[in-house]
């Protein structure tokens, strides 16, 4: 299946990315994609995105060119699950992915970076584990796996691990992916882009699904609407713009 949705993406509002959301819509049409999530860094990484740059994103349109798109931030995982963004950032972005960075707590062990992903899903307020497979940020993945179905929360597959960052990722990936299967676990993909010319590249994605076996029914990047659908229920209100343009759900 080839995924025309891309959940994870970075502009040049993190200054180690290097495209606008111009040349993602550029690309996004060149390439038949429909839909991608402009989710800069937060600010407590050295180049992240300002907390104004979150607020302000309401000016971007839901649709440009015929392309949606989402309105988001990778939020960075603090000390005991918080993250770095602020109440305005978080009450106005479509959706919210959060994961382990530079400027996250470092060289801990398994447990305790096992309770900071339990704190931080079970606050409601990220919709996706960013990279979970990052080795240098190890967890124990059936726990919080589980606790992510509880709670309704996505994992994803991150198609620039082991390609163009967080080398050694990939066998954690396919096991993580395995558990996700297993369990029936809300599944995100995301490229992770830094350039456009990066977007919808999910080949990486691809090889972890294929190699765990993932049920692809699991994958909300699948339509639009799986999208739509699945950030509402995350308790995100609905975007009308996008309801009208792509439909209701299917399901
Ligand atoms: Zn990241
Ligand atoms: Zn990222």
């Amino acid at each position: 299946m080839r995924y025309l949705i891309d959940l994870h993406t970075h502009t040049i509002a993190s200054d180690h990315a290097y495209s606008t959301i111009h040349d993602y819509i550029r690309q996004a049409q060149e390439s038949g994609m429909l839909m991608f999530a402009c989710t800069d860094h937060g600010p407590a990484l050295a180049d992240g995105a300002h907390q104004w740059h979150f607020h302000n994103l309401r000016v971007v349109p839901r649709l440009a060119d015929g392309v949606a798109i989402l309105r988001g931030a990778e939020a960075n995982i603090l000390e005991d699950g918080e993250i770095d963004l602020d109440e305005a950032s978080l009450g106005r972005l479509d959706l919210i992915i959060a994961g382990f960075h530079p400027c996250s707590p470092q060289n801990s062990d398994a447990k305790a970076y096992t309770r900071m992903l339990i704190r931080l899903i079970e606050s409601g307020r990220v919709d996706i584990l960013a990279h979970p497979g990052n080795p240098r940020f190890p967890f124990d993945y059936e726990t919080v796996l589980e606790c992510a179905l509880e709670h309704q929360v996505a994992v994803e597959i991150n198609a620039s691990s082991s390609v163009n960052t967080r080398m050694g990722s990939h066998d954690n990936c396919v096991s993580i992916a395995k558990i996700a299967s297993r369990l029936g676990n809300i599944v995100s993909l995301g490229t992770d882009a830094h350039i456009s010319y990066f977007l919808g590249n999910f080949e990486e994605s691809l090889r972890v699904i294929k190699e765990s076996g993932l049920n692809e029914a699991l994958i909300i990047n699948r339509s639009p609407q799986a999208v739509l659908d699945f950030l509402e229920r995350r308790g995100h209100p609905p975007i009308p713009e996008l309801r009208a343009h792509f439909g209701q759900s299917q399901a």
